[in-house]
């Protein structure tokens, strides 16, 4: 199942990472640095696409036009508070982005998300958005977060998941067709607590070792 809005990563070097990534005795420490590492890969490629426009540059040897990125710098906004370990690998690439957050926790009753924390840049609507959380589970939390950007102004907005289940790719893409949504992989289903099989476990937890 792949939607034309869903991106799903098959370079070797993602792949590989990831799988270190779900493996249950990974410690937390190479938890963070691999989330770390693969998202600055995935970075790459959510970035495709970007505009940019010629500007002079004088080499060692002669002047030349060269690309250089346009418009509004990036702005990153992380789903706390998992989005955070991804955050990290985004922003070692593209240092000069702006950041913003979303708090939203998950009605363990009704898996519904909860708003508790929103700060984003007074701009946004004027930057490409790239929102971040590692899994895209039952997708209502990505379906919020993205409502809650639009409300904000954003109108070019891009979701990047380490894990997606089909479940929230279908929830995501039919609540807003507009985003495009790239993941490292798209696992089995969705199990009844919520979680992604076979997936990586509860990704917060795994960052922060919380459990
Ligand atoms: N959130 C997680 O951290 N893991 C899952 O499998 C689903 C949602």
């Amino acid at each position: 199942m792949k939607a034309a809005n869903v991106t799903s990563l098959d370079h070797p070097l993602i792949q590989h990472k990831l799988s270190l990534l779900r493996d249950r005795d990974t410690s937390t420490a190479g938890f963070r640095r691999l989330a770390r590492e693969i998202s600055l890969l995935m970075c790459y490629e959510v970035t495709r696409g970007l505009p940019v426009e010629m500007i002079p540059v004088e080499t060692p040897l002669e002047p030349m036009m060269a690309p250089t990125l346009s418009g509004k710098k990036l702005c990153f906004v992380s789903i706390l508070r998992a989005g955070s370990g991804i955050l990290e690998g985004m922003l070692d690439l593209v240092p000069s982005a702006r950041v913003g957050h979303i708090g939203l926790y998950r009605n363990p009753a009704t898996l519904e998300p909860v708003q508790y924390y929103l700060k984003l840049p007074e701009d946004v609507g004027e930057r490409l958005v790239v929102l971040v959380d590692p899994m895209l589970a039952t997708g209502h939390s990505a379906a919020a977060a993205v409502t809650r950007l639009k409300e904000a102004g954003a109108s070019q907005i891009r979701f990047a998941a380490l894990i997606a289940a089909p479940e929230g790719i279908n929830a995501l893409s039919k609540a807003h067709p507009d985003v495009a949504i790239t993941v490292c992989a798209i696992d089995r289903e969705l199990d009844e607590h919520g979680y992604i099989r076979p997936g990586l476990g509860d990704a917060g937890d795994r960052l922060f070792g919380t459990k």
